[in-house]
Order: C-alpha cells, then structure tokens, then sequence
C-alpha cells in the first residue's frame, strides 16, 4: 500500500500530539490545540469556519463528535443573524457556496444532520452488506436530458408585440438568447455604476448582516479578464466607446461565472492598443502566465492564461468596430456565433420577448444610461436541470478544496510546518480519511492535488476555490438517481411557489452624480388578483406623490393615489350618483353598496349628512393619502437595514413570493414604526373653503357629542375636546381629541395648514408644518416626489442629522463586524511559525484570504495587527473583542461615513399601467 514507514513515524507522532493533548498544555514544542480550549474559542468567535473544523476534526480523532457535532451545529446557526437553517440548500437561487460551506464540512465530517434532506449519496459509503442493493440501484445513472425543468409557460410575446418593430442596440444583436444582458452607453458610468454597488453591498452588509468579509469578485474578475480600470482610463473609455456589455450564462460570481465583456467602438485602433496593453501587463505581472493564439468560427484570437485561472481571459476582434473579452472559451465560441449569425444561433436582439419589453422601456431614452436583462431562456436554464446539478455538483467539490485548505492549515499548526502532500494530511489525522476516497472525492470524478504552497488545495475538473471552472465548461450528461430525486423535489417546490408565467427581468438603469433610478416591470399577466386589487384602490392618473411641504424631522413617508373617483362610485358616494336608481337596483353588490350608503364608511347617515362629509370627499380633498413617521429618539433601537433585509430574507426561500410579500409586511411595520415616533397623516387639500367648512362641522359635532366620563370597572374613562392655538402664528388653531384610559392618557390634533389638511400625534408636528407654511420661498416642485400610485421615501439625510441614535447604531454595527475577524486571523496566526514579527500581518492576511475565500476587512478602515508578542491579533480602530471600544459614530474619514453623508434619500415608487407594474427606485446622493 502506500508508504508503510512513513504512516508507522506519523502514527507516532500522532499518539505524542494526541497524549499531548489530553495532557496539560506543555511549554516548547508542543504546538497541539487542546479540544476544550478550541471549544471555548468557538464559543467567542463562532464565525469562523477553521475553527469549526478545528473542533469537528479534533472530535473525529477522539471520537467525541457525539458531544461536539452540536456544539458546532450550534455555532453556525448562531452565527448568522437571522438563523440560518441547518440544511444547507444546494438549489437555492440566492445561497452562495460560501454560505453554505460550513454545513457541508459539518456533514462530511459527521454525518448530515437529516440524511433524507442532505446525504451526497453519489459520493458512495463503504457499502454495508444488506444495503449493497439499494446502494447500487442508487449509483445507476439517469441521462440528465431526461430530467424536466419547471412547467412555467412563456408569455405569448409574438401577440403581445403584435407587430411592433421597436429599435435594438446592436449589441443585443451580439449575445445568445439564453445569456443575461447589461448594455450601457457609457463605460464610465458601468463603472461608477459597479463599483459603488461593490461599496453599498459591502457596507449594508456590515450593517444588515454583521460580516466585514468580502470576496472581492469585481477585483478578480477584472483580473481574470485582464481588463484596468482605474480612475484615469475613464476619459480614455468615454472618448474610444459608445456602447459596452456584459453577458454570460450564469450569475455564480463569487464561485466563477463565465463573462463576456463587448465594446462597441467607433475609434477601433484606440480601443486595440489599450486591450493590447492589458494582457501584456497581465502576461509581467504572473510570471505563470501563458499566451496561445487559435481560431473560432474563422476569428483570431489571443489566450493569456495562468495555471489556477487568475488570470483567464481571450481576445477577439471579430469585427473592426467590436472587441471581445471572455473568461471562458465555451462563452466566446457562443458569443461569436451571435456576432457572426451563425445558423441556429438564437440571438437575444432578434427575440420577441425582447423587442416587447423595448417597447415598455425604448432604446435610448432619457432615463436610460444601462439596461440589463434576463430572458426568460435565461431564466429558465437557471432553474433547468444542468445548470442546478451541475453546479450542486460544484459546490459539493468547493467544500472538499476549502476543508484542504483547513486540513492543511492545522497540519501546520500542529507540525509548524506546510504539509508536503494531501496522504500526508490523511496520514496525520488532519483530515477525516483520504481526499480522493470515499466521502472525499469530488462528486464528477476529479482528483484533487494539495497546492505547492501546502497551504490551498484544487480539483483537476473544477479548478480553485478562488476562481472555479465556470458551470457552462462543466459538461454534464449522466446524473444518479439522488440527483434526479432532489432536483425533481426542487421542481415540485418550484411549480407551487412561481407563478403561471415565466418573467424575464428588465431593469432601466440611470447613474447621474445626484441621482441613481432603477426602473422595473412587473407584466400584468402574472398575478391577476393582486394586481386587480391594487388597481382598485390606486389608480387614476399618476400624480405626484409626497408634495406637501416636509419638516425637517419627517424621515419616513408612504403615500397613495388612492383611486378617489372610483372609489366613491364604489361606494355611491361620487357626486351626480342617483339614490332613486339605487332602490331600483336589483343585483346584490349595488344592495351591498345600499347598504353602506346608509351607514357610509362606518357613519350613522345622519352625522354623515351634518358633516357634509359626501362635499368633503368629492370636492374638498384630493386623491392623495399619506402617512409619516417624525423623527424622536426612539425608546428601542431599530437597525433599519437589518429589518429590510430580514424582510427580503422571509421572501429570498421562495422565489416570486418576495414582491408581494414585502407589500404585504410594509403596513404590519407601521404601527410598530408608530409606537417608535410620533406619526402625522397628510391629506392634500384642494377647496380650502369646503375642509375648512367640515372642520367647523366636526367641532360642533364633537363639542356637543364627544364628551363622555364614565367608570366601567376599575378603569376611567374621560374625552376631551378643546383647540389650541399655535406657538408659532397665532392666526392657526389646533384642534385637539384627548381619550383618557385610568392614567393613560392618548391625544390627537389636526389642523388644515396651507393646502394639507394633517392629523398628528403630536403638537410639534403641527408647529413644524405651520412654521414651513409662512416660510418662503415655499418648496420647489421638483422636491415632490416622481408621479406614481404609491410611494415610500425614506429621508436618510434627515435621519442622519438628527438621530444619533442610529449614527451610534452603525457604529456599532461596524465594531461587531470587525471583531467577527478577529476570531479567524487569530486561528491563523496560530498556524504561522513562532520567526520574526516583521512582515507577518502581511502573512497573516493573505493566508486567512487563501484558506477562506475571503478578505477580511474592517469597516472603518482599522487594520489588524499582530500584538508585540505575537499571541493575539487586534484592530487598529477596534481593539479585540476582549477589550473594544469605538465612537459614537462612524469614523469621520471612513467610507460608511462618506457613503451616508453622501446619502439623501431613498424613493421606491409604482405604477400601475396597462402594460403591468412599473416600480422605480431613486437613490438621491449630495454630489
Ligand atoms: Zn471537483
Ligand atoms: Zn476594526
């Protein structure tokens, strides 16, 4: 077998390491990490998927896992705010492998928690007899073209187009049907546009998720395909491009994703020697990197490539005025036969689907500086059958190369020294049996090879953790019957929660210095009943939303244009309804509608008639409703972020819920809101006279009828009615409604200031509103907000200034992300050799980012050094979690506190048209 003399010397080596680490720690050589110590450790810093091993792999050799599977299991879920289910789910849209890489170790090393819900029975146990039949109908294979995707029907676009021809970019003519599509206009604005997505992701996620981790795809990408952007090619990218696009068939960035970039350019020998330049500087700066020339489809093109696909990229020019560059050879041939009309390429510009969304959203308009686009092709090969097996499969294989990367990391540890070859993890008990046997074989028959560095490990068919082979290089014909099983569960669960039709997913991009809009299409096909509901209350001609004057410390609005007109027919409250043709009425919804008009709204008949409230409504009001939360210091902190994305996380399980779920919370969270601060409703006035004739009504109304004191029980109860003149202009009068329960005590005040008729819960409100009204110059037009159905705005500029509670909030945000690091590089440094302190931070980092997949940063700018004595690992800003401190808000030079300075105000609106839902998000910075 495999080299008997050097298991016998690792075999006694491991009984030192292992008597030495049931005994009490020892000075010198002993480098071994007693169990418990390891356990306590996991307890402070449980995110931190070495650590975990550590634990798992220690109880393996001690055949302890009974006690600490548990704890570990314990660790996970505790570790992600929010929960995170046990199960790792291998078919979820949204889940990364990197989320769901400690479970799998977990499961490997001791068993899956459910071996129904996740067994990788591919990967077969040593087989028991009584199960040897079952195990090998299990590992009979299924040719995977006989799997069905999701029974989701296409919308019919031939008929929805219905004959239309609206005009096309020429280079959605240069992508294949079944790809994602993002054009832009202008690469700079590309640019603007993903790299302050990269730093609002990062930072929300410090803030939402509690993780100061990033696995830096944009910056591996740009050099996978050779491609610089620094800010001084802009100009250079603007004066020699007039269109760019990126495409592909997969969204798994972070895990490796084919991309192909496409420049249009009219200046061709410009863009040439720039491209040029690049893979020339790529070639100097991996002294690894190989370039090959070939042909696809008659086209020349240039490879420069290193050994692990850092560095991965092919140039062509296939025509003089259009560049290409790609990270996969199978994305490019693919691309090529669009470009080139080769028979049979189905081109995503000649789609119907897609000339029917330009026409909701035409080429070239005002609004538009991007348009990105997923087909409903593309989406379906997302939740097809090859694509979700094929990268389950990698998944599985990318766990196997991180726990090499643990295994080889405690060997170090405990050896102080790398380990020269993966039988010699085995050997040492590092691991939990050999990789490339059993449980550790890559489920599509690659082998895997422990890197030169000792430290990472690879598999030859799916490449590095940092950069795997893209799913569309991976070929997949056959699959066993567990697959097929999981898949067709995956399917099941598909049918049920999608809808009856497949949405492509059209997003319109514009990047200004001030201003980032989003604009979105929900078609109306798709859900009827919700979309009718909402077309019945809102509707009418979209105005603008949220134009009453806004004081200073409204930080939230969520405002309607409720469907008045027919609303109030409805309800036969429209003026010119005829009561006589009412009586005569003889179907059961105008009986309904008889009904309430006798008791409109609730209302005894009587007291609606002496309000006038029918003249109110019809002629007084406008068609707007909107409500507002006033900032105060709340009583209970509320990390807004993390419940926006604990929201989206109750819809991310179940694709196609989420929409409509997040409708469906909004006005559960307002009471809570209201409880927090004080709220105010606005209602837009448009008789002054007619608002101010009901608001005399309601006075003598409540005067005479309102004012009740009465004992039921042991409780009191008291009203009160008076009004109260303003502080600030004498002229205005307040009205007041107080309700006394025993010794609590509620109040209500309203008034009709300007052309906003408002009720509050607190006076202040009312004061602000009158200051803003004798205020000049009043507010600008273009300050309301855009003309929709519905609207909802948050002031972050206003909340910023004054609510320190929340600067403090993401401070501490911040510090907790940071101190989540310290946890990880501490159990790295470990592993590093006992030499000189010089250069280890370096070391340190760069090894922690190999061996996890990710850089761990802080989100204020701290760096994490070494302590003098080499033992402990701290941040600059924050200190160690045994001893951390921070400032009540943000660093000033950090980039959280540029981004929120810079941040104004978020608006998401809708609008219900014809042609379906159209949502918009603007993002207003101070540039
Ligand atoms: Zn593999
Ligand atoms: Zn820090």
């Amino acid at each position: 077998m495999r080299r008997m003399p050097a298991t016998i010397v690792c075999a006694v080596v491991i009984a030192a390491v292992l008597g030495a680490a049931s005994d009490a720690p020892q000075q010198g050589t002993n480098r071994s990490w007693p169990l418990d110590d390891v356990l306590t450790q996991l307890q402070a810093s449980p995110r931190d998927p070495f650590l975990q091993y550590v634990a798992l792999q220690l109880a393996w050799r001690k055949k302890d896992l009974a006690r600490v599977q548990p704890l570990v299991e314990k660790a996970i879920s505790d570790s992600h705010r929010g929960g995170r289910a046990r199960d790792a789910d291998l078919f979820s849209l949204f889940t990364g492998a990197l989320a769901v890489q400690e479970s799998l170790q977990l499961d490997v090393i001791a068993g899956p928690a459910s071996s129904a819900a996740f067994d990788p029975p591919d990967i077969p146990r040593a087989p028991v007899r009584a199960d040897a039949h079952r195990e090998q109908h299990a590992r009979e294979l299924i040719p995977i073209s006989t799997l069905g995707g999701p029974t989701v029907k296409s919308h019919p676009w031939e008929a929805m187009l219905a004959g239309r021809k609206p005009a096309i970019s020429p280079l959605a003519l240069c992508v294949p049907d079944d790809f994602y599509f993002l054009e832009f206009r202008s690469a700079s604005k590309l640019l603007d546009l993903l790299e302050q997505g990269d730093l609002w992701a990062t930072h929300l996620a410090s803030h939402a998720v509690g993780e100061a981790r990033s696995q830096r795809i944009r910056q591996r990408l740009q050099m996978q395909l050779a491609i610089e952007t620094s800010t001084v090619l802009r100009p250079f990218y603007d004066l020699a491009i007039d269109g760019v696009a990126i495409t592909g068939s997969d969204l798994a960035f972070a895990e490796g994703a084919d991309v192909t970039i496409l420049f249009h350019a009219p200046k061709p020998e410009l863009v040439k020697n720039r491209l040029d330049a690049f893979l020339k500087s790529a070639l100097q700066s991996h002294p690894d990197a190989r370039t090959t020339n070939g042909k696809i489809l008659g086209i020349d093109f240039t490879h420069v490539s290193t050994p692990d696909r850092a560095v991965h990229a092919f140039a062509a020019q296939p025509r003089s005025d259009l560049f290409v560059r790609s990270n996969s050879r199978i994305a490019l041939e693919r691309v090529l036969a669009a470009v080139t009309s080769q028979p049979g390429a189905r081109r995503l510009g000649d789609s119907s689907e897609f000339a029917y969304v330009r026409t909701l959203f035409p080429t070239g308009a005002p609004q538009e500086d991007g348009f990105a686009y997923l087909s409903d092709p593309f989406i379906r090969h997302l939740v097809g059958p090859v694509a979700k097996l094929t990268e389950r499969r990698r998944v599985l294989c990318y766990n196997h190369i991180r726990m090499i990367g643990h295994s080889a990391l405690l060997y170090r540890l405990e050896h102080g020294r790398p380990p020269k070859s993966l039988d010699e993890l085995a050997d040492s008990r590092c691991c939990p049996g050999n990789f490339n046997a059993d449980r550790l074989r890559c489920p599509d028959g690659g082998t895997y090879v422990l890197d030169a560095d000792g430290l990472t490990g690879h598999c030859t068919h799916h490449g590095h953790a940092q950069s795997l082979v893209p799913d569309c290089e991976i070929p997949l014909s056959t699959v066993t019957q567990t697959e097929a099983g999981q898949y067709a569960d995956f399917v099941k669960e598909y049918n049920q929660y999608w809808r009856t039709f497949f949405d492509p997913i059209a997003l319109r991009i514009q990047i200004r210095p001030d201003r980032y809009r989003v604009e979105t299409v929900i078609l109306p096909l798709i859900d009827n009943s919700i979309y009718t509901a909402m077309a019945r209350v809102l509707g009418g001609t979209p105005e603008p939303l949220d134009a009453l004057p806004v004081p200073k410390r409204n930080f939230f609005t969520l405002a309607f244009r409720i469907n008045k007109l027919q609303l109030l027919k409805e309800f036969e409250l429209a003026d010119g309804g005829n009561p006589a043709q009412l009586a005569s009425a003889r179907n059961a919804d105008t009986a309904l509608a008889l009904r309430q008009a006798n008791a409109p709204l609730g209302l005894p008949a009587e007291v609606f008639d002496k309000l006038n409230i029918r003249t109110l409504l019809n002629e007084g009001v406008g068609n707007q409703i909107a409500f507002h939360l006033y900032d105060s210091p709340p009583p209970i902190d509320v990390n807004v972020p993390m419940l926006a994305g604990w929201m989206l996380g109750q819809g991310v399980g179940h694709p196609g819920a989420e929409s409509g779920r997040m409708i469906g919370e909004l006005p559960a969270i307002l009471p809570i809101a209201g409880l927090l601060h004080p709220v105010y409703v606005s209602v837009p006035v448009r008789n002054r006279g007619i608002v101010d004739d009901f608001l005399n009504r309601l006075d003598r109304f409540l005067a005479a009828e309102a004012r009740v004191h009465r004992r039921d029980w042991f409780i009191e109860y008291a009203s009160d009615f008076y009004k109260l003149t303003s502080a600030v202009n004498s002229k205005e009068k307040f009205r007041v409604a107080g309700l006394r329960f025993g010794p609590i005590k509620v109040r209500l005040f309203w008034a009709r200031i300007g052309d906003g008729l408002y009720l509050a819960t607190q006076p202040f409100i009312l004061e602000d509103l009158v200051a803003l009204e004798t205020q000049q110059p009043p507010r600008k037009a273009e300050e309301a907000g855009p003309a929709a159905h519905g609207l909802f705005r948050i002031r972050a500029g206003h909340w910023n200034e004054l609510l320190p509670a929340d600067r403090l909030g993401w401070a501490e945000s911040n510090r907790e992300a940071c101190l989540q690091n310290i946890g990880p590089l501490s159990s790295v440094l470990r592993a590093l050799s006992t030499g000189e302190i010089e250069g280890r931070q370096k070391q340190l980092a760069d090894m922690a980012g190999q061996v996890m997949d990710v850089e761990f940063y802080c989100p204020e700018g701290g760096h994490y050094d070494v302590t003098p004595d080499g033992r402990a690992v701290r941040c600059s800003v924050h200190g160690s979690p045994a001893d951390s401190y921070q400032s009540d808000r943000p660093a000033e030079g950090s980039e959280v506190a540029r981004l929120m300075r810079n941040l104004n105000q978020f608006t998401a609106s809708l609008t219900i048209q014809r042609d379906g839902l159209f949502a918009c998000l603007e993002i207003d910075r101070k540039p």
